[in-house]
């Protein structure tokens, strides 16, 4: 699975842990728990710490707390009672002449101690001082004995370079049950000094050499056993020393995965494309249609995309703006300019509530611009299905939106000019793919919903070019938002009694999880009853889930614009796209089952007319951790950047990318959180070295361009690197 190290020769992700010595099936199955199978993954297992074992204190000047190793000689050895709990306890005393310590066990072969520690021996020892009572001792120290009782201490026979116990900087592993650090440090210290020599970086050597990076044989020696002498290049700070190594191997696996997406991106400039003309026989009939005015940024971003679009290779962007600041404006536009040069739109959504809700608005649109729209999804029915797919490939569809049921082999465009994404953070590189096969060399936009981190960006969406709405049309008011948990829901029907006494709206909104969407739903209804029935009697109410018909929907929603229907209670439908600048409360039930950017799309539903608006989020009984959490986080900012900022960092990057994306973000060591800027720097020098005009020619980028195949070239499908 994982893309390969080393150079071919030998290859070390193939090289499974049982070749090495030490390894037998009970520490290779432990080992295979935390993920190490091969020598590979071996290096890649990094200390999560380190212990300074290289000086021996004295037992007079301890400290409790403090982990040390000291010297002693045993001076006396037995065995007691706890009169409480009747468990046996053996004891050792040792003494260096400065101070003496009980060493303590509580779970031991009475025999073996006995043996081992025999009145006048003299041994090494470690462990955290604990002190009770005046009295110090170690509880299950590590040991090791002179081997000789009367040797004096020089002799100690222990060669410092061979000590996975004393005298050195020992690594400390993440390890599982079963697995002892001895253990793990003897079978690495002989793997590491055999394999990590033939680990090679490929990368330019000027890099290295401008960023100071050690060679990453290296940088693995240092961080699983750190040099203490130092040598004539490295600091003689084992601190730094360690940092350069970890910051070696980070740069190195961003660094192949920055120069894939930048070559992707170059690759994507050389193909041929559709060159479209701007002739505004839609757009402009469309824009007098509107009730406002593009905003500044609305318009450098349609500026940016219809450079794109009348380039003659294919574009390839992402945009990206906050909850409300119109993208679906932006992306109507860039769809009718590929309908004005006779070309047709995809728009692919990643669930069928977003496929329906994409779909209502942008038929709408085009209804009244006498285009046609359709859906498809997994649930659309057969025979609907098959009048679609005809139509779509005679050409009689202008706007196809739809689940992934848009990407299989059958849907068949008549002539695909634009493939529009709304990512959700959850289609990856390869659901752009799919769709950019539809048709020959189409245009792809892809749309986020919430912003995407600056790193993740970085990563996952590499190879796009961005385009970034940064600024909210005229007039939003801020939204205040309060937190209540059960017991307090009546003080939040108050609030939302009072808002509806004024002549506003509100949405009720209940979590549907697909996996659940029954149970969800149930429950939704049953909770809706109780709405009109007991809670607001006096109030109209309509309910909207994913069952009913588009056309239910539509109808629905019509009365809710109308004013008819004061309270909309629905399952998420309405995350995405419903403007009723009327409605000032949105009440989400269960508000921690949703994700930041779910929670964040549905406040972003309110606030969008002149009057102050309340965002009410119920906390379920039953909330965990991390959902109050999310509430905090919704509560403290309604910032977009920030809140996905916070969703990465609750999430991390593979939940929140889902699955399908998570090849792009799986790092070893590096984390696109915490190594930022290394990843932006290895990112700057990746696009400068694709950048060369002689990239796929150069001697010296020879081992690059292999390495860079070897690990990406599959997984971001580099087929013509060569
Ligand atoms: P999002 O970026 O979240 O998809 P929408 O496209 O749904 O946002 O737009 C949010 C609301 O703002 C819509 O009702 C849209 O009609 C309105 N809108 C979009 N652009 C403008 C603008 N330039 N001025 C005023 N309102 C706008
Ligand atoms: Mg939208």
């Amino acid at each position: 699975m994982s893309p390969s190290l080393s150079r071919s020769n030998p290859d070390l992700s193939s090289l499974p842990m049982e070749s090495i010595p030490g390894v037998g099936p009970q520490i290779q199955r432990k080992l295979a728990k935390l993920g190490v199978r091969s020598v590979e993954d071996a290096l890649y297992f990094l200390p999560s710490r380190y212990e300074d074992r290289r000086a021996i204190s004295l037992l007079g000047s301890l400290r409790q707390g403090e982990k040390a190793v000291f010297k002693g000689k045993v001076l006396a050895s037995g065995e007691s009672v706890n009169p409480r709990t009747r468990k046996k306890i053996f004891h050792v005393v040792v003494g260096d002449g400065s101070g003496k310590i009980d060493l303590k066990w509580f779970h031991y072969r009475r025999q073996w101690l006995e043996k081992e520690f025999v009145i006048g021996r003299r041994l090494l020892f470690y462990g955290e001082i604990k002190i009770f009572g005046g009295l110090q001792q170690i509880d299950h120290p590590e040991y090791e004995f002179f081997p000789n009782a009367d040797d004096a201490d020089e002799n100690f026979s222990s060669d410092p370079d061979e000590a996975l116990f004393w005298g050195a900087i020992l690594p400390v592993y993440p390890l599982t049950e079963g697995l002892i650090q001895k253990t793990v440090r003897r079978i690495w210290k002989k793997l590491v000094a055999k394999y990590a020599p033939c680990v090679a970086h490929n990368i330019p050597e000027e890099i290295l050499h401008r960023l100071r990076l050690p060679p990453l044989a290296k940088a693995f020696r240092q961080v699983h056993f750190p040099e203490t002498t130092p040598d004539e290049q490295s600091p003689p700070n084992p601190e730094n020393t360690l940092l350069e190594a970890r910051k070696s191997i980070i740069f190195d696996e961003f660094f192949y995965l920055e120069l894939g997406l930048a070559l992707k991106k170059r690759n994507l400039h050389q193909v041929t494309g559709n060159a479209f003309q701007v002739t505004h026989l839609y757009t402009k009939p469309l824009a007098q249609k509107l009730p406002y005015r593009l905003t500044p940024a609305q318009r450098r971003v349609l500026g940016e995309i219809k450079q794109d679009l009348m380039a003659p290779y294919p574009m390839n962007r992402l945009l990206q703006g906050d909850v409300g600041s119109g993208k679906t404006i932006v992306a109507l536009m860039a769809a009718l300019i590929a309908i004005e040069n006779h070309f047709q739109t995809a728009v692919l959504a990643p669930t069928e509530i977003l496929a329906e809700q994409h779909f209502l608005q942008f038929h709408r649109y085009l209804d009244e611009l006498g285009l046609v729209a359709a859906l498809l999804t997994g649930s659309t029915g057969k025979k609907e299905r098959e009048t679609i797919l005809d139509d779509l490939s005679a050409g009689r569809i202008h706007l196809l939106v739809g689940t992934h049921a848009i990407l299989e082999e059958k849907v068949d465009f008549a002539k695909l000019g634009l493939a529009i994404i709304d990512e959700q953070h959850r289609f990856g590189v390869m659901q752009r793919g799919g769709l950019r096969n539809k048709g020959k060399h189409p245009d792809i936009l892809v749309m986020t919903a919430t912003p995407i981190p600056r790193s993740l960006f970085m990563t996952a969406y590499g190879d796009l070019s961005l385009s970034v709405i940064d600024e909210l049309p005229p007039g939003r008011k801020p939204i205040k938002t309060i937190v209540f948990t059960e017991e307090k829901r009546d003080f939040a029907y108050r609030l939302v009694a009072e808002e509806l006494t004024k002549g506003r709206q509100a949405f009720v909104v209940y979590p549907l999880i697909e996996e659940s969407a029954n149970l969800d739903l149930q429950a939704a209804e049953k909770d809706f009853d109780r709405l009109i029935n007991e809670v607001f009697p006096t109030f109209r109410a309509g309910l909207l889930h994913g069952r009913l018909k588009p056309a239910e929907k539509e109808k629905i929603m019509e009365r809710f614009r109308d004013r008819q229907i004061d309270i909309l209670a629905a399952t998420t439908v309405v995350e995405v796209g419903i403007d009723i600048p009327n409605a000032t409360v949105m009440m989400v039930e269960n508000a921690d089952r949703f994700g930041l950017s779910q929670l964040h799309q549905l406040r972003g539903r309110v606030g969008r007319g002149r009057q102050e608006s309340t965002c009410i989020l119920i906390a379920s009984r039953s909330i965990s951790g991390d959902g109050r959490e999310r509430l905090r986080v919704m509560k403290g900012t309604t910032n977009g950047f920030k809140i996905a900022e916070a969703d990465l960092r609750l999430r991390g990057p593979g939940e929140l990318l889902g699955t399908r994306q998570h090849g792009l973000v799986d790092f070893r060591v590096a984390n696109i959180l915490r190594d930022q800027e290394i990843l932006t720097l290895a990112r700057k020098e990746a696009f400068q070295v694709a950048g060369r005009a002689d990239f796929f020619t150069a001697d010296e980028l020879a081992e690059t361009r292999r390495t860079l195949l070897q690990r990406w070239g599959s997984r971001l499908e580099l087929a013509t690197i060569g």
